[in-house]
């Protein structure tokens, strides 16, 4: 008999679980679970969108695309780019359509990094970023954003991780798991660190639709002298709740997105026409939509954000994503025996901190991607938890 487990790359087996699964299968087992645990809308994708792909359908639209992905698509995106964020791009040569973002992380980070390369990721952070990194046959170097700047990355946290072999910086803002968000300030100065060590950046804006109390997103490629120097990763899944869809995309300098095209060419040929079809439709069609799924969030964010501090739970407020980070030090357990226990006793599952990296260490993960009934009773359940301990 194959022993499978000695046939196994060691760069895969090497590759740690994700650390969310785990507290996902204990829950699953439950009853009466209230889960703020999944990264993932509540709603259902809006029915326009939903009715574009029946119609595509019915019209037979049912082959591949070009691998770049549909024209139409590929223009809407750049359309959407030069309204919002002034910026220009090409739809015959820096557009990527992917298979969500993840793809699009994925093959970003094979195109750019040699073995050996580094490449610096401000914790706490998605959890594909450093498995992809590692995949792609690249270093991870993690760089702990401080809990006392509400895990804002600065160039000063990033600097003493710079070495030789630094290629590239990946940021994700608006943050999972933290919900932070960076000021222009803030993002200029990391614009400065990465022209001053001469790194690509992947900017990873999937939440950036996602953003509260007034604060506009910032493109980080509408930067100064930052449009050439970055890969910027956006997609459907959050802000039209189209996770299941898997439609990403990229946008960067025609030589990066040609050589990212060609890993996709041979590995996934094109994002599937129906949902790229659906796509379409969102952009031309579902700004309404989208704005009323953030207002929802906005409410519930206030709502956990309140509730959370009320359970003796401190926490910064989150302007962005639909993620909360409080901090559970108090309590005197680590996140993980925090997220076991609440589950056990109160039924409530969220994610340990550390599943995030090391420096989630003492926080926990909720989710606000759930009805206002479903939070008013985690929240009860988080108060009675913490005033029983
Ligand atoms: N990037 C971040 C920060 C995410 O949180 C997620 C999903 O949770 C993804 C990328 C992957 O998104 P997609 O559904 O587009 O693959």
């Amino acid at each position: 008999m194959i022993n499978w487990n000695d046939r196994i790359s060691p760069v895969v087996k090497n590759v740690p679980p994700s650390g969310i699964r785990k507290f996902f299968d204990i829950a699953s087992e439950m009853e009466d679970v209230i889960s703020l645990g999944v990264g993932e809308p509540d709603f259902i994708t809006p029915w326009s969108i939903r009715e574009s792909c029946v119609y595509g359908l019915e019209q037979g639209y049912t082959s591949y695309t070009a691998n770049r992905g549909l024209m139409e698509l590929r223009e809407e995106i750049c359309i959407l780019h030069k309204n919002r964020f002034d910026l220009d791009y090409d739809p015959k040569t820096n557009v990527l359509v992917t298979v969500g973002v993840s793809e699009a992380l994925d093959i970003a980070m094979r195109t750019i990094l040699c073995p050996g390369d580094e490449i610096l990721i401000p914790e706490p952070c998605y959890v594909s970023y450093k498995a992809c990194a590692t995949l792609a046959g690249g270093i991870p170097v993690p760089v702990a954003a401080k809990a006392a700047n509400d895990f804002r990355i600065t160039p000063d946290d990033l600097e003493p991780h710079v070495s030789p072999k630094t290629k590239a910086l990946l940021i994700g803002y608006p943050n999972n798991p933290t919900g932070a968000i960076l000021s222009k300030e803030e993002l200029e100065a990391i614009a400065r660190f990465a022209i001053k060590h001469d790194l690509i950046v992947i900017s990873d804006e999937i939440y950036g639709d996602l953003t509260y109390g007034g604060v506009k997103h910032i493109c980080f490629a509408g930067l100064p002298e930052m449009k050439d120097r970055t890969i910027l990763l956006n997609g459907f899944s959050k802000a039209y709740a189209m996770t299941g869809w898997r439609i990403g995309y990229a946008l960067s300098n025609p030589d990066i997105i040609a050589a990212m095209t060609k890993i996709h060419q041979y590995t996934m040929l094109c994002a599937p026409i129906t949902a790229q079809i659906a796509a379409v439709e969102a952009l031309r069609h579902g700004e309404k939509y989208m704005r009323k799924m953030v207002s929802e969030y906005d409410k519930r964010r206030r709502l956990i954000y309140d509730g959370l501090q009320n359970a003796g739970l401190k926490c910064f407020e989150p302007k962005g994503a639909f993620y909360i980070f409080p901090d559970i030090t108090s309590t005197g357990l680590t996140s993980e025996e925090f997220a076991e226990k609440i589950l056990i006793q109160e039924h409530v599952a969220l994610v340990p901190g550390n599943a995030f990296g090391e420096s989630g260490e003492g926080f926990v993960r909720c989710s606000y991607a759930t009805s206002i009934e479903q939070i008013s009773e985690a929240l009860a359940r988080i108060e009675h938890f913490v005033n029983n301990l």
